[in-house]
């Protein structure tokens, strides 16, 4: 589907609940943070502040007229194990201990690494919302007026918003101590790389054509590709 996104009751009420639901949860997790450790607390400060860094994006870019989108089965699995792999299961875990018989333990240093990684993930994904701007959207998504952003931290690498995703991804096990409520990220956002980035290119390569390729050549998908 395709078209202005529908602002009326029936989709907000959703998002409404969702948002409180996760303040709820936000509030109980935080009252455990003793029984839950600082490395989890560290997790929860930086999923307010991507929140925080997220969520005028998420608002201003509901104007946006879509004109092509890809919502194909696969994609919307994908979301929907990445909400819960990322948000739901630790703040549920956390706030609740559901899932207590899959912790295990690791040593201090490690946690202190996973605490280490919030610094280059927040930057990361603070910059990549900001140069993406109204080109930005959590779904795979061309707009009316989508432009292709090529500087800023676009200038030498094609997705620093899902390299974001990868450190947080990474350091979520270190942070909270469980099978599921931190590592089951890992695997979660690797069937979404692998599965989503070929679909995003070609869709960008279908939207700019030639200055889309131009731009593959000079940049690689994670990393800045060598001057040739
Ligand atoms: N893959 C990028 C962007 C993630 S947001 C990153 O990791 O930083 C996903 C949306 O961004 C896609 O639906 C696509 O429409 C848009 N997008 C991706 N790269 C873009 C670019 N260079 N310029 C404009 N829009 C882009």
């Amino acid at each position: 589907m395709t078209g202005r996104r529908d602002r009326s009751m029936m989709t907000s009420f959703p998002a409404l609940a969702t948002a409180v639901a996760g303040l709820v949860l936000l509030i109980l997790a935080l009252w455990r943070w003793r029984d839950n450790g600082w490395g989890a607390l560290v997790w929860l400060a930086a999923f307010a502040a991507t929140v925080v860094i997220r969520t005028p994006h998420s608002v201003r870019n509901r104007s946006n007229i879509v004109v092509d989108a890809r919502k194909q089965l696969p994609e919307k699995l994908l979301l929907v194990a990445m909400f819960a792999a990322m948000m739901l299961l630790p703040l549920l875990h956390l706030a609740t201990a559901a899932f207590a018989f899959a912790d295990y333990r690791l040593p201090d240093w490690a946690t202190a690494t996973g605490a280490a990684l919030q610094l280059p993930f927040l930057w990361l994904f603070w910059r990549s919302h900001a140069d993406l701007g109204r080109n930005w959207s959590p779904g795979l998504e061309v707009h009316d007026a989508h432009a292709l952003v090529t500087g800023g931290i676009y200038d030498r690498i094609r997705h620093p918003m899902y390299a974001a995703i990868w450190i947080s991804a990474l350091a979520q096990p270190l942070l909270i101590h469980n099978w599921i409520a931190g590592a089951l990220v890992v695997p979660a956002f690797a069937a979404m790389w692998f599965l989503r980035v070929p679909q995003e290119e070609a869709m960008m390569h279908g939207r700019f054509g030639a200055d889309w390729e131009a731009y593959c050549r000079r940049t690689g998908r994670l990393w800045p590709k060598a001057a040739s």
